[in-house]
Formats: structure tokens, sequence, C-alpha cells
């Protein structure tokens, strides 16, 4: 069976192939564009996989979608523009690859008769919960169901131009199951975390400016709560959904380990064994949401998908594998691109 995957240079997409190769039988189909978050680094040591195929292209160019769709049985679009900060800089991007890029791929699928079209979206789509304190740091402050949590029939409200693109995404993916019967299955995550994460996204910003001795900027009062997910458990919850979700449905993924920023800021100090002095509150992003939190009972229920990671496990590794790869992140940092195999399309 071979899976279309797109995005697999990036951060969700090199994990989730990684583990499509090591932990299932799949073959997989790599198209991914290579924009400043994809990096063939990522994924240097399986290029030469008898299972993988590297291909370098658009998710908007609609021959390329075609001939790719029809030669696998499933698709996973992982590809995005990602970064909230981004896209309040410049919204057409997010606009172009997650809306458009999306469409695209669906209608490929349509007219290929794909078998499953597992859309990956985000918890940011819901918007943004009241704050709610998370308490004091500490695995078992893990939250639990008390406060209120975004549930798969919570109205869609996305409040930066990154999670309204996500979410015109999503209602289009799921306007071509009800409409066309197309079979599509959206999941939808909290804040990933662990390797191979770009250095502009707060884990790895933090840890690595940690290690340089740099400033750890954190956005306003700091007290911005995200549900942390480490990556492996959300690429094993998207296998999970692909294989088991209903046609039609969406499936939020959750740990219930609610931290503030600050929280989390002062934690990678603590573990880096830098200078907590090095936090600084600089001027808060514009619109920025207060809290995510995701309700992720359906998944248990259906997909029998829970997260295994304990986010001080999680954090600890994360933080060890950024100290082992420097030449990966000062090079991603700085645009360079390793990797070989490169196929331009
Ligand atoms: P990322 O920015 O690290 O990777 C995105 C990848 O998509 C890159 O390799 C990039 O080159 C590729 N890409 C961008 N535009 C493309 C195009 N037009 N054609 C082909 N490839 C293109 O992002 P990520 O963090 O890995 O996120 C991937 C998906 O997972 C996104 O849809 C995101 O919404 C979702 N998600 C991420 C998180 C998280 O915390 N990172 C949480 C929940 C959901």
């Amino acid at each position: 069976m071979k899976l279309l995957v797109t995005g697999g240079a990036g951060f969700v997409g090199s994990n989730l192939i990684r583990f499509l190769l090591g932990e299932t039988r799949f073959h997989v189909v790599n198209l991914d564009i290579l924009t400043y978050a994809g990096n063939l680094e990522n994924l240097a040591d399986l290029e030469d996989h008898p299972r993988y195929r590297f291909v370098r292209g658009d998710i908007c160019d609609a021959g390329l979608a075609s001939e790719l769709v029809s030669e696998t049985v499933a698709v996973i679009n992982a590809a995005a523009e990602s970064h909230v900060d981004r896209s309040i800089a410049a919204a057409a991007p997010f606009v172009r690859t997650n809306v458009m890029g999306t469409q695209t791929l669906l209608a490929a699928a349509l007219a290929k008769g794909t078998s499953r079209f597992l859309h990956v979206s985000t918890d940011e789509v819901y918007g943004s919960l009241p704050w709610a304190d998370p308490g004091a740091p500490g695995p078992e402050t893990d939250s639990t169901a008390a406060a209120e949590r975004f549930t798969e029939e919570t109205p869609l409200a996305p409040r930066s131009p990154y999670s309204a693109s996500k979410a015109g995404a999503d209602l289009l993916a799921l306007a071509y199951h009800e409409t066309h019967g197309l079979d599509v299955v959206v999941t939808r995550c909290t804040n990933n975390y662990g390797p191979y994460q770009f250095p502009e996204k707060l884990v790895p910003l933090m840890i690595t400016r940690a290690m340089e001795s740099k400033t750890l900027p954190v956005y306003g009062d700091g007290l911005h709560v995200r549900e942390w997910v480490h990556v492996s458990d959300h690429c094993r919850g998207i296998v999970a959904a692909l294989e088991r979700g209903r046609a039609g449905e969406v499936y939020n993924f959750g740990s219930g380990a609610e931290r503030t920023n600050l929280w989390m800021a002062r934690r990678i100090v603590e573990t880096t064994g830098a200078d907590p002095r090095l936090i600084a509150h600089v001027e808060d992003r514009p619109g920025h949401d207060r809290r995510y939190a995701v309700d992720a009972s359906k998944a248990k229920h259906e997909l029998d998908w829970t997260s295994r990671v304990s986010l001080e496990a999680g954090l600890r590794e994360t933080v060890a594998w950024y100290g082992k790869n420097r030449r990966w992140w000062q090079r991603s940092a700085s645009g360079g691109r390793l990797g070989r195999g490169t196929r331009a399309r």
C-alpha cells in the first residue's frame, strides 16, 4: 500500500514518514516543495529506503498532484504554512498552500478515486478558550476534563490568518466528503514538540537560545496556555485515524498536559542549565490566543489512541536531541539545506 504524504520534509511530516517506514509496511511518496521549513536532512538516513521516494513539488500543482495521487492509494496532507507570526506578517502564502493546495489535492483525490484522504489539521481552528490556571508545574498537574475544552463539535472560530486558512482547508475537506462522497478524515492535534522542529516555534526556539545563552523571548505576560503533545504521539494518531477513523469524521488529539508558555520557558532553562535571567517578556503577539485545550475522548474510544509520552520525559528527551544535533539546527536557522536525492519538479 503506497501513501502520498505531503509536507514530509517538515517537522510533523518527517516524523510521520520515519514512523511509517519504521512501524508500518506502507510505502511512502513524499511531496514537498522545501520551503524554509522543509529540510531533507530530517530524512537523510532514510533517503535510500526501499519503501520511500521523495518528489520536490508544489501541492498547488494540479498536474503533479494528479500524477502522484494516481500512483498511491491514500493521501496524508501535512503540507502547510504553519507559523502564526509569519501569517500575521503576510497571509497570502497561507491561503495559497493551506486552502488552495488542499483543494488541489482534494480534487485530484476525487478524480483518481483515492481510498482515503487524511487531512492533518490543528486545534487552533477552534479559536481561543478563556484562561484557566493549569496549576503548579509537575506531571501530576496535567489537567483532567475539569475546565472547558474544545470538542469536535465546537464551532470553528479561528483568530489568526494561519488558523483561518487551516479552518478553510478543514471545511473544504469535509465538504468534499458531504458533497462528493470522498472518504475524508480530519485530525486536530494540540501543540507538538520533539525532534526536527524548526527553531522558530516555542520549544526549539527556547532550547536553542538557552543553549547559546541568548535571551528567551516570552510574549506578553507568558500566561498563554497550550496543551503539549509529543510529535511521536501525534504521528501514531494520524496513522490510527488513517486506518480506523470513520469517513467524514474529525478527531482531536491532546494529552491533558496544559502549561503556560512561561512554565515551558522556565522548565527549558532548568533542563539546559541556562541562566533564568535570560527569560525576557516582549510585546505580545497581536490577537494572541489565550488558551487551547481539547477533549480527546473520541480518539480514545474510536481509535484506541491516547498520548503516551509524558511532557516531563518528552521535554528532557527533546532538550537532549537539540543538544546532540547542533549542526542540524544551526544550519536550519541559517537557511542551510542538506541531503541529496532532491528531484526538482
Ligand atoms: P512545518 O512548517 O514544519 O512543515 C510544513 C512542510 O510543508 C514543509 O516541509 C514545507 O516545505 C511543506 N510545504 C509548504 N508549502 C508547501 C507546498 N505548497 N507544497 C508542498 N509542500 C509544502 O509544519 P509542521 O509543524 O510540520 O505542521 C504540519 C501540519 O501539521 C500542518 O498542517 C499543521 O497545521 C499541523 N499541526 C502541527 C502542529 C505543531 O505543533 N507543529 C500541531 C497540530 C497540527
